[in-house]
């Protein structure tokens, strides 16, 4: 498997630690609010990149951890009127119902900062002891210039970097790059002791130590969105390195932005739409068929046009799904024949073409071409004269394919609650229109199947007949 290498800015061969064993840091949500769906993106393809491990047969310790405490925390927690670890708490719940429900894998752990406070304080008392960090009046910074190879992930040097800082230059710091590994408690904020007096970490410090903490000095996969090289990153490894004397991360994977009108989707410039409204509208495959549709270092601009391409596509794929699953209750006979042997020979090119691309620098894009160039195969070539074995075994190697996207593991089988949701949905839709004649149908018909539609306040509900 070949990884695009931000450090060394190539595709390389992947070589784990350990034999068929992946340890892998994602750096997660600062649990402030709701996460926006250029978020999704980022936890998408990293859930992905595990997931497509676990097919090859590797075992992932993934983490990803959730940043809550740093100034976006503190000053959203003004604002509602609450505390940082009460706000901290209730978008962790909010983190994991829409992650749940795109369908994200749960993570081996995702560990808060906030209880990690010790081994953060010892962390930075390691780094003052080595001579790569300093307090100045409760406040401890990390000495950039003592640490050489500062710069290397994001392929500046400090005199590049000083130039760019000229202004607000803090007279206190040795070096304009020097950054904050500890913060000294202003009025209003939370804190905890340690030997510089109370106050909270730097952002940067929390990855380095969870990291170390969870997964050893060295890992294999170190990742996050575009926007982490600079400064995150780069300050995340010269606080590991420096502590460990060690290569924090063998590979350094970013991901490119979903963008909206060419812009980077974010809550500072207010062009975002929250995962949850997203999910409100599309189902969780269609979403994460949109978000994979590209290949995860290329630019995505979000567009309700690419969604419902997104909603299409899937249908046509399910489509084939239905046939098939339908097919076993047509088809005559059981056992393979001689030609349908040679024809799953023939099949098995489309299976190596996905891996290949997905080994690739996991270029998902592509991947999913293959499925759709496999299922229009089966397409043509299957029909009620197949074998039941031949139709189960294609089933199996469509549905195998699509996990390690996290597509195609729906039943075609649709519940009763799903088909009167749907149906709710195409009456507000015709009311919306004002064509009541149609609203009126739906709701007729629904009545007729004993289902009694009721305007509510809080929208429409159901319930049965008595
Ligand atoms: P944050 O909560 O802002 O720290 O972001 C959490 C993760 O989402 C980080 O890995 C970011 O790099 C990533 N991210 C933020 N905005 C976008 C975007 N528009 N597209 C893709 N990833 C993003
Ligand atoms: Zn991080």
């Amino acid at each position: 498997m070949k990884i695009f290498n931000t450090m060394t800015r190539q595709k390389e061969e992947f070589v784990p630690l350990n034999p068929n064993e992946v340890k892998m840091y994602v750096c997660g949500p600062t649990v402030y609010d709701f996460f926006h769906i250029g978020n999704a993106r980022t936890f998408v393809v990293f859930d992905t990149v595990r997931r497509y491990f676990e097919y090859r047969g590797y075992k992932v310790d993934f983490i990803q951890n959730f940043t809550d405490i740093d100034d976006k925390m503190i000053n959203r927690a003004n604002k509602e009127g609450t505390t940082v670890s009460e706000l901290g708490n209730k978008y962790i719940d909010e983190y994991y119902k829409d992650a749940d429900n795109l369908h994200i894998e749960r993570a081996t752990c995702n560990p808060r900062a906030t209880e990690f406070m010790d081994e953060i304080i010892k962390f930075i008392s390691d780094l003052i002891d080595k001579g790569y960090a300093y307090e100045v009046e409760g406040d401890v910074y990390f000495n950039t210039k003592s640490f050489e190879k500062y710069g290397k992930l994001s392929g500046q040097n400090l005199d590049d970097l000083k130039a760019g800082a000229r202004i607000d230059v803090d007279e206190r710091k040795k070096e304009p790059m020097d950054f904050a590994v500890w913060k000294k408690q202003k009025e209003g904020e939370p804190g905890w002791e340690s030997p510089w007096g109370i106050g909270r970490p730097g952002w940067h410090i929390e990855c380095s130590c969870m990291a170390s903490k969870l997964l050893g000095d060295t890992i294999d996969i170190h990742a996050g969105g575009m926007d982490l090289v600079f400064p995150h990153h780069e300050n995340e490894i010269a606080q590991s390195e420096a502590r460990s004397g060690k290569k924090f991360a063998n590979y350094w994977m970013h991901s490119a932005y979903l963008n909206i009108n060419n812009k980077k989707m974010s809550k500072s410039l207010n062009n975002f739409f929250t995962t949850r409204e997203i999910l409100d509208r599309y189902d969780a495959e269609v979403v994460r068929m949109f978000l994979l549709s590209a290949q995860y270092r290329t630019p995505l601009n979000f567009s309700e046009e690419l969604l419902d391409s997104a909603k299409l596509s899937m249908e046509r794929l399910y489509n084939s799904i239905g046939n098939l699953e339908n097919l076993l209750n047509e088809v005559k006979s059981d056992e393979i024949t001689e030609e349908e042997r040679k024809y799953k020979a023939s099949i098995e090119k489309y299976k190596e073409k996905f891996i290949e691309k997905m080994d690739d620098d996991f270029n998902t894009a592509d991947a999913i071409s293959t499925i759709f160039e496999l299922v229009k195969d089966i397409n043509i070539n299957i029909n009620v004269n197949s074998s039941r074995e031949i139709v189960k075994y294609l089933l199996d190697l469509i549905r195998g394919l699509g996990k390690p996207l996290g597509i195609l593991q729906k039943s075609t089988v649709t519940s009763l609650e799903d088909e009167i949701e749907k149906l709710i949905q195409e009456r507000q839709e015709a009311r919306k229109n004002r064509d009541f004649k149609l609203a009126d149908k739906i709701r007729d018909d629904l009545k007729a199947r004993g289902i009694i539609l009721e305007d509510t306040p809080e929208g429409v509900r159901w319930k049965l007949q008595d």
